[in-house]
């Protein structure tokens, strides 16, 4: 009967709250639950099981097994089927045990006598904590109300662990959040940073998770969920236009007005929670259907109903972004994913970010990476362990992360900073030098760029200009399609930073992974091969006729640099070179100053191009090797894809021989040759290039030093003869051969 049923939930909720006030030592609390909890179910046995460490639980209390197996019987995740609840999050119901599958037999326990079992997990929003365990002699399976009733209890445990009530001595009892916890990601931005976490959305911890009054918490509920629907119209309102943004708030909505969701949190509360306890349930277990689901729409929409439990938990709790809480010192940002505008926001105040989720070519990443900022993606748990202020070091080298560091650790990574910042202080020598071979060659070293944020830079980092600047920064960043004064007023204040170094301007590079949010996604199969860059720009020129123009107007007569990308034969080039003639013409008629100098240029980036008639060598005024793109499709491997993105090299004799004849083939026509990918930021693949004729290299700004150090300790001539040799025997790779010259460096 569902109401007596719910009476003795609340009745054992009651409990177990008086239980949390008591000020009883942790494990005396354990104890009284799994007394409680049995008396309450009708059952012989209950026993809670917490994890040690990752991989091992640990039986810490129990009513009716054997007390002197207590912090003694451990079993390894996914071992027994305690073990096996852990691994799965899932609940086991069996009536005959023994029989089960995976049933493991612990003779310490007594348990033998026992046939059937209940297990739920133990968790908290996802984080795996332990196992609660009910056994009865009789062999029978548990009732829906009664797996219910345990899974509350389950939830209750979970919250008082996170409030810390159940610290004891040993492993499995220690205090959470205290440990020392090394999480690996993936780099997105190299650099090293020590410093405080910041959680970007801050933790709701629920105190109050017995609803005595059921009435008085629905009609919170009530309200929460009305101010909920409130406010998701009003982001609505503001959002109009953001097609993505858009897309996530009806999303919200749909899930905010869904009689499932709003149900289930009833039902919760009608069994003895408060509204926020009973919100908290229903999301945990959105957490754990997320943790399984695989198909990656449905995850997108559990994280949407996942964000939006977090907002009715904030109007529930009141706690929320006005906590009042400031920045620690030297914060480092943690967040499940991070839009660009909010992170170019919190903007060089922070030291370091770590996200949960993330990738290499988000906008997130683009951002850091202008702002110099290390940057860690894909750090799973991190959310979960981290709170506001802990101590962390963030290794954007390696990908790691060290939240909590043990001395050791903490030692090994400041002496891995003060080599680091060694090496700042050697680049920072020779800023103002040239970077001149013991050959004599000079090389060219210029930055990449893309944000006003960058422009500090060109005078720090010792570049001679921006080789490249990204204009579609500007539009991946903004919410909506910039309009063409604000653009050449950006432009202008792009070329006084330069002061009179030279900027060269690519054209709007979106597609592929570049997507505009207030742009009709294109749906395609293959989009790095599809409607891209100048393709884009060509066939709907009315972006690309309003940025040629704001750059016109940006120069006002001072020296202009214009480059197209992704060019794959001579006629898109010309093409391109007339709209940039038509906005000459149009800005002649109007009486504007036009530049004093003006090159266009076009990006090599796909194997067509290099192979382009003479004519097109002769006429363009400059190229410029798009080294990301070239290599991807040289090789067939995709550079968004961790799979293959790294398996061929740069320095393999075969990309090397095909850059060598580019270089060639610019010999012949004198067209100016330069080389702007990510490869012309690390000093061996520079050396290599510069050793084979390229004389001028664009590159992150944090890369102008340590590029610059290499070469002026490098003769070219000698490294062009170790590649040669490297070629002629048949070397797969030349780099093993130029390590081991750069070895017998003094
Ligand atoms: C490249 O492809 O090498 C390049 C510089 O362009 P992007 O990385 O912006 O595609
Ligand atoms: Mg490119």
């Amino acid at each position: 009967m569902p109401n007596t049923f719910e009476s003795e939930s609340r009745k054992l909720l009651g409990r177990l709250r008086d239980t949390m006030a008591d000020k009883a030592a942790g494990q005396e609390r354990l104890d009284k639950i799994t007394h409680l909890t049995a008396d309450s179910m009708g059952t012989e046995v209950c026993s809670i099981y917490l994890f040690r460490d990752d991989e091992t639980l640990e039986l810490c209390a129990t009513q009716g097994l054997n007390p002197e197996s207590v912090h003694q019987t451990r079993m390894k995740l996914g071992e027994g089927l305690v073990g096996r609840v852990a691994r799965t999050g899932k609940v086991i119901n069996a009536a005959d045990a023994p029989s089960a599958k995976g049933f493991r037999y612990m003779p310490e326990t007594g348990e033998e006598i026992y046939s059937s079992f209940l297990g739920v997990p133990i968790q908290r929003l996802g984080e795996k904590l332990g196992v609660l365990v009910v056994q009865s002699k009789e062999a029978r399976e548990f009732s829906a109300d009664e797996i219910y009733a345990l899974e509350v209890v389950a939830m209750v445990l979970a919250e008082m662990a996170e409030l810390g009530a159940f610290v004891g001595e040993g492993a499995a009892l220690q205090a959470r959040h205290t440990q020392s916890v090394l999480i690996r990601g993936v780099t997105a931005q190299e650099g090293t940073a020590e410093g405080h976490i910041w959680l970007h959305e801050p933790r709701v911890v629920v105190t109050n998770l017995v609803g005595d009054d059921p009435a008085k918490e629905h009609a919170r509920l009530t309200e929460a969920v009305e101010n909920l629907r409130v406010s998701v119209d009003q982001l609505m309102a503001v959002a109009s236009g953001d097609t993505e943004q858009v897309q996530v708030l009806e999303a919200y909505r749909m899930f905010a007005n869904s009689k499932g969701w709003l149900r289930r949190m009833e039902e919760n509360i009608d069994r003895g929670l408060s509204a926020e306890a009973a919100v908290e349930k229903e999301q945990s277990d959105v957490r754990a259907r997320m943790l399984q689901a695989t198909d990656a729409y449905l995850r997108e929409r559990l994280h949407d109903l996942d964000d939006l439990s977090n907002r009715l938990l904030r109007i529930l709790t009141g706690q929320g972004t006005q906590t009042g809480a400031e920045l620690p010192e030297n914060p480092i940002l943690v967040a499940r994913n991070i839009g660009p505008g909010e992170l170019l926001e919190y903007g060089r105040q922070l030291r370091g970010i770590i996200l949960e989720e993330g990738s290499v070519g988000s906008h997130a990443a683009i951002v850091a990476r202008a702002l110099a900022i290390p940057l860690v993606i894909g750090a799973k748990r991190i959310q979960n362990e981290a709170l506001n202020g802990d101590h962390v070091m963030v290794d954007g080298d390696q990908g790691i992360v060290h939240l909590r560091p043990d001395d050791t650790v903490v030692n090994a990574f400041r002496d891995k900073m003060a080599m680091q910042a060694k090496a700042q202080e050697r680049y920072a020598s020779i800023r103002d030098k040239s970077a001149v071979t013991l050959c004599g060659k000079t090389i060219r070293l210029d930055m990449n760029a893309g944000l006003m944020a960058d422009l500090p830079s060109l005078e720090s980092s010792g570049a001679e200009g921006v080789g490249l600047f990204r204009t579609e920064l500007q539009f991946l960043v903004r919410s909506q399609m910039p309009k063409r004064t604000e653009l050449a007023a950006l432009y202008s204040r792009v070329l006084d930073a330069a002061q009179g170094k030279r900027v060269v301007f690519r054209t709007l590079d979106i597609g592929s992974d570049k997507v505009l949010p207030y742009m009709q996604a294109q749906d395609e199969p293959n989009p790095a091969l599809g409607w891209r860059a100048i393709r884009v720009g060509l066939d709907k020129p009315g972006v690309m006729r309003m940025q040629l123009q704001a750059l016109l107007r940006a120069a006002n007569g001072r020296p202009l640099s214009i480059m197209f990308p992704f060019v794959a034969q001579y006629e898109e080039y010309t093409a391109a070179r007339a709209e940039v003639n038509k906005a000459i013409a149009r800005e002649t008629k109007l009486g504007h100053a036009l530049p004093e100098k003006l090159e266009i240029g076009a990006m090599l980036e796909t194997p067509s191009l290099a192979f382009a008639c003479k004519k097109f060598y002769e006429e363009v005024e400059f190229l410029s090797i798009g080294g990301n793109d070239l290599k991807q499709f040289f090789f067939a491997a995709d550079r968004e894809n961790e799979r293959v993105r790294r398996r061929y090299d740069t320095l393999n004799v075969s990309f090397l021989s095909f850059i060598e004849d580019i270089i060639a083939r610019c010999k012949a026509t004198n067209t100016r040759l330069s080389f702007c990918g990510e490869d012309a930021g690390r000093p061996v693949e520079a050396l290599c290039l510069a050793a084979i004729g390229l004389h001028s290299l664009s590159m992150r700004p944090a890369s102008v030093g340590p590029v610059k150090h290499l070469l002026r300790r490098c003769n070219l001539d000698d490294v062009r003869k170790v590649i040669h040799d490297a070629q002629d025997a048949g070397e797969q790779s030349v780099r093993p051969a130029v390590m081991e010259y750069l070895r017998g460096l003094s």
